[in-house]
């Protein structure tokens, strides 16, 4: 606390002020109230009070305000500043309280530095980030989010989190929205996503609540991490897989059909000889009965050879290498579905998976189990290739009987002509421009190896269906 004469001049310096300004009383008492402010108001300061007693007009007296006051070592810092007017016997006299505000500033300070230090981070933050009220509402968008979704931050903040998202993904984010709403803590979930210029992308979403300190919710803090790009690589990767694949099945066909052509000519070769040199001889009427009969058991040995090889390849396709062991149908499929995911994704087909709740074991091979299911599934997502929304593939297991259980795959494709539901397990019979023709065909040889059988039938959405019924284990439980 300072007091001043009319004049200016410190009548009384106590001791808070001596700590305060670093001046003993006795320094200060006497002088111009003046030298504990630094320029210009140190210059200013007689004016102000002249000015004050001639016209009455208060600029600081009863208002109070922020200035800056200055140390005897000549630093300065800022207070806040009360004055008021007395008058006594000895004429009128000012009071001017005086809190040294540095404390209160320097926290001010701070707090606005670690503000701005926040909105540095979120701002700058390498991965988009958006921050929407409980109901979805966006507040704020950082700068990679909207780069990402290619709006302005204007843009986003006049919309909802769920416009962003494709219709058909909203259902399922909304739900968690609303979880997360009730019950706080966070989730994370793959979510597709529209750009603005309509182009859609594959996200890996994770959505926060932030909770006020009494663990109330306030607002949802949502990290979208784009990856189209890894999905782009996992489907080339995928197709190039699958393009393998099928020149080494086409490589070994080739190599077992030059192998069975090879094997095969030499007989035909040796039958076609020794029937034109029969005819020589007859034509030249040098026919013996001896001779003639010695011709004709090489024709028939040589034919016999033939079927040997034919019979010998049957045997081989029956035999194959299959190793037999009771299997759950359910996670048979479950494998499949793991490997053609990807390919369901890149052709927008929808999968709706149906498994039963109790499926007794089946005595398979499961790799070839599987070969047939991956072929269902293959060509009902070629089948509806050209449709546009609303592809579906069905894969659904049912205990049929207690002895059988069933494999379905069916889809919303055009079906099958009657010409071609007639020839369909007909090796080589293809309508693909590119197909082997080969796949149905090897799929009924399974289904009839394993003692089951591969049917077709028109579904009630006009698509094909295709059943892969397999008997189940005599007085097994479930699997
Ligand atoms: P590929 O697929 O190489 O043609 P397949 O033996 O698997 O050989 O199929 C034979 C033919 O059966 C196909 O060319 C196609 O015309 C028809 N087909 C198979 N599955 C379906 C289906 N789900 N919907 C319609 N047609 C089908």
């Amino acid at each position: 606390m300072v007091l001043i004469d009319e004049r200016g001049i410190v009548t009384r310096f106590n001791r808070a002020a001596e700590r305060v300004f670093g001046y003993a009383a006795s320094e200060v008492v006497g002088r111009n109230v003046s030298m504990l402010m630094p320029q210009p108001y140190r210059r200013e300061h007689d004016g102000y009070l002249e000015r004050y007693q001639r016209t009455g007009e208060a600029r600081i007296i009863g208002i109070g305000r922020e200035v800056v006051a200055q140390r005897k070592d000549g630093s300065t810092f800022p207070i806040d500043l009360a004055v008021g007017e007395f008058i006594t016997a000895a004429g009128r006299g000012y009071v001017g309280i005086l809190r040294d505000i540095y404390e209160r500033k320097r926290q001010e300070e701070q707090l606005r530095q670690n503000g701005e230090e926040l909105r540095l981070i979120f701002e700058y933050a390498p991965t988009a980030i958006l921050i929407t009220d409980l109901h979805g509402q966006i507040l704020n968008a950082n700068r990679a989010c909207c780069e990402l979704f290619g709006y302005s931050a204007e843009q986003l903040s006049g919309i909802r989190h769920s416009d962003l998202l494709r219709p058909d993904d909203r259902p399922a984010a909304l739900a968690g929205f609303e979880r997360l709403r009730r019950s706080g803590g966070s989730e994370q979930r793959e979510l597709r996503y529209l750009k603005a210029d309509g182009s859609m992308f594959y996200a890996l979403h994770y959505a926060a609540t932030a909770t006020a300190a009494g663990g109330r919710p306030l607002m949802l803090i949502v990290e979208i991490v784009d990856r189209s790009a890894l999905y782009e690589a996992t489907r080339e990767a995928e197709e190039l897989r699958t393009r393998l694949a099928h020149v080494s099945r086409i490589g070994t066909l080739g190599e077992m059909v030059s192998g069975i052509a090879h094997e095969v000519n030499q007989p035909l070769t040796a039958i076609a000889n020794y029937a034109s040199a029969c005819r020589r001889m007859m034509l030249a009427g040098q026919t013996s009965p001896g001779e003639m009969l010695s011709i004709l058991e090489k024709i028939a040995a040589q034919a016999e050879r033939a079927g040997e090889v034919i019979r010998g390849l049957r045997a081989l396709a029956k035999r194959g290498d299959s190793r037999r062991q009771p299997l759950d149908c359910n996670q048979l499929v479950r494998e499949v579905l793991r490997i053609v995911e990807f390919e369901l994704r890149g052709a927008e087909v929808a999968l709706d998976l149906r498994l039963a709740s109790r499926l007794t074991p089946v005595l398979a091979d499961g790799v070839q189990i599987q070969q047939v299911v991956l072929n269902l599934i293959r060509n009902a997502m070629e089948a509806m290739g050209e449709a546009g929304s609303g592809k579906i593939v069905v894969v659904e297991t049912e205990q049929t009987e207690p002895e059988w259980v069933t494999i379905r795959v069916s889809d919303r494709g055009p079906g099958l002509s009657a010409e071609v539901a007639r020839r369909l397990f007909e090796p080589f019979f293809t309508t693909k421009k590119h197909g082997m023709g080969l796949g149905l065909s090897i799929c009924q040889s399974i289904a009839t190896a394993h003692g089951g059988e591969l049917s077709y039938r028109r579904n009630e959405w006009r698509g094909a269906t295709f059943a892969l019924r397999l008997p189940a284990i005599a007085g097994e439980g479930e699997a």
